[in-house]
């Protein structure tokens, strides 16, 4: 096809909009305007408009017509559309350009690209839409963890002298809440913005299998076909075979989020995130819990130094963590359900009201018809890609935790963005994850990017560390919580930052500015140096930065207030 007479795509930032029917005010102008074919606008929030327009239309009319309707618009960008190319194959028309089965956050950014480049595109959701995230993983857990936090600092208050009093935890309100929160965002986040996409992105719900690299199959006997599939169905928690675990009700993470009763006691199978966010949360809230970890230390990918500040924080709070578990099996007993235990070479037996099993999670992808049209599964049944996220096949591409990646959303939709336009402009692009900041949500946060010490010499770096302890950070004398530390690990040669460590209350707001100081040194040499150099805000938690950096150089306990 020429590209003479090819639309047009532009993107129009709107200034104005405040609720839904100023999105439809909006849309209808931009309708309006002769030569638009298609306008969108995917949400008042988004502050934007995209359109389809055939070549001779005007920007000035799109900007007028927004004007007269009562907004303000400029334009963002023009392109011309992508010319979708012919599917694959024996060249028939297909349903769709793509198709991605599963609505989560790595589904959904696929589809949403495949629209925004032209495409026409097609979802399948085979459970609860918006998938993991928003259902039963990062929101039904964060809303807990800080409801857990409000309590918790109700019954401890850190200023001496200070009246506080805490009623009971309401469990159903509690719960309710959370379900409320949930309810809420799936309909905007996802519901309202899939919508907004209008004939461009197809929902059709059901179960769905593929029947060959072509065609996607749905339990009622539906068969769609598209020129590629796009794979984003997500993982499930893993259970460990113990033997009585097929007669003994042990909970997951979705399970545990949603008990209709508080537990008296929990014990909770696991030492990672969601292990440590949820063990933290119900002791906060007044569960007798116990942390079975297999390993000799929580969290054993990260720094030696903050697992043992971070075990020490739960331990403060009435944790009981025992290391160098492996449980053997699982029984229940006068109420109470019992696992024993191999605990570091000796027998030993741990009994609570509920069990949490937080071990990991396994794969959406049994009886999908991925092997039998060439898409590999690895030994644990994850679909194995290459750097451009294409499978085995390629005319199928996957996304987000199916693939076993760090199983975290902004990853999956980062993935899932790239992914399409892999897949349908073959854009050619990797998956860069050498810069990924990661938060556990635990109190204080552990957040992380870059290199530990260990990896940055593993890696052949000659290196040197700061290790800054909470207690000379400002804002956490301030907030008379000084648990925690910072870890600098830095490249000798070069003064670039490797890799930042935080333990602190908050954590997670630190580890951002840590990732741009590593971008920034790959890309423009920006060293610890010039970290040093720049304003940090007194009182902050992330002015900690900056005095771990001064930490390579000074003894900070002789610093002044804010002296550089
Ligand atoms: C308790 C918990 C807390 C978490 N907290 C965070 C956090 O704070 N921050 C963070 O970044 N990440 C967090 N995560 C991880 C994050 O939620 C996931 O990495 C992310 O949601 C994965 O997105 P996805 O698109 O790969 O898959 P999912 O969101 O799991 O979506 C897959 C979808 O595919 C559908 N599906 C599966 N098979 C089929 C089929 N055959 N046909 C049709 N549909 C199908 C499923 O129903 C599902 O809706 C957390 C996870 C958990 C469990």
């Amino acid at each position: 096809m020429s590209t003479k007479h090819t639309p047009a795509r532009i993107e129009l930032e709107i200034q104005g909009m405040t609720c839904d029917a100023c999105a439809l005010h909006v849309t209808n102008a931009l309708k309006g305007v002769a030569g638009v074919s298609e306008a969108t606008v995917p949400g008042w929030q988004s502050g934007r408009a995209t359109l389809a327009v055939e070549p001779a239309v005007n920007e000035a009319a799109l900007v007028e017509a927004v004007a007269k309707a009562g907004y303000r618009a400029a334009v963002a960008t023009r392109r011309q559309a992508a010319v979708p190319q012919q599917p694959a194959g024996n060249g028939h028309k297909r349903d769709y350009d793509l198709i991605v089965i599963g609505t989560g956050g790595g589904g959904m950014a696929a589809a949403i690209k495949a629209a925004e480049l032209g495409y026409r595109a097609a979802i399948i959701e085979g459970g609860t839409m918006g998938g993991t995230c928003v259902n039963i993983g990062c929101v039904p857990s964060k809303t807990l963890i800080r409801a857990a936090a409000a309590y918790h600092q109700a019954r401890q208050h850190p200023f001496k002298g200070i009246q506080t009093r805490a009623e009971g935890v309401d469990w159903t309100a509690l719960i309710q809440h959370k379900d409320e929160l949930v309810a809420e965002l799936r309909q905007a986040k996802y519901v309202d913005v899939l919508a907004a996409y209008g004939d461009n992105i197809t929902l059709l719900r059901g179960c769905a299998r593929l029947k060959s690299d072509h065609e996607v199959a749905l339990a009622d006997g539906r068969v769609f076909t598209a020129g590629k599939i796009m794979l984003a169905t997500g993982a499930k928690p893993r259970m460990l075979s113990l033997p009585g675990l097929e007669q003994v009700e042990v909970l997951t993470s979705t399970t545990a989020m949603s008990l209709t009763q508080q537990p008296e006691s929990l014990l909770v199978i696991g030492g990672r995130a969601v292990a440590l966010e949820l063990g933290q949360t119900f002791a906060r809230l007044g569960t007798k819990v116990m942390l079975l970890q297999r390993s000799s230390r929580l969290i054993p990918e990260h720094e030696p130094e903050i697992s043992t500040a971070l075990a020490e924080a739960l331990c403060q709070e009435d944790l009981t963590i025992q290391t160098g578990v492996k449980p053997l099996a699982i029984r229940e007993e006068a109420g109470q359900k019992v696992v024993t235990a191999n605990v570091n070479g000796e027998e030993g037996e741990f009994r609570a009201e509920q069990v949490l099993m937080a071990v990991g999670r396994t794969p959406n992808t049994q009886d999908m018809g991925l092997e039998e049209i060439g898409v590999e599964l690895d030994t644990q049944g994850f679909i194995k890609v290459n750097s451009r996220l294409a499978t085995t096949n390629p005319n199928v591409y996957a996304v987000g935790d199916v693939t076993g990646g760090p199983n975290l959303v902004y990853v999956a939709a980062a993935a899932g963005g790239l992914a399409a336009a892999n897949a349908l402009n073959g854009a050619g692009q990797s998956l860069n994850l050498n810069i990924l900041p990661e938060v556990i949500f635990t109190d204080p946060q552990v957040a992380s990017v870059g290199l530990t010490e260990a990896e940055a010499r593993t890696s052949g770096y000659d290196i040197k560390t700061s290790t800054l302890p909470l207690e000379y950070v400002p804002r956490a004398l301030a907030a008379r919580n000084t648990r925690g530390l910072i870890k600098l690990v830095a490249d000798r040669n070069s003064d670039r930052l490797l890799g930042a460590h935080v333990l602190a209350a908050e954590g997670g707001e630190i580890i951002q500015t840590a990732a741009l100081a590593m971008k920034f040194g790959l890309q423009y040499g920006f060293t610890l140096a010039n970290l040093r150099e720049m304003l940090f805000p007194y009182l902050t938690q992330v002015e900690g930065l900056k005095l771990a950096a001064q930490t390579f150089e000074k003894d900070v306990a002789q610093l002044s207030c804010c002296a550089g």
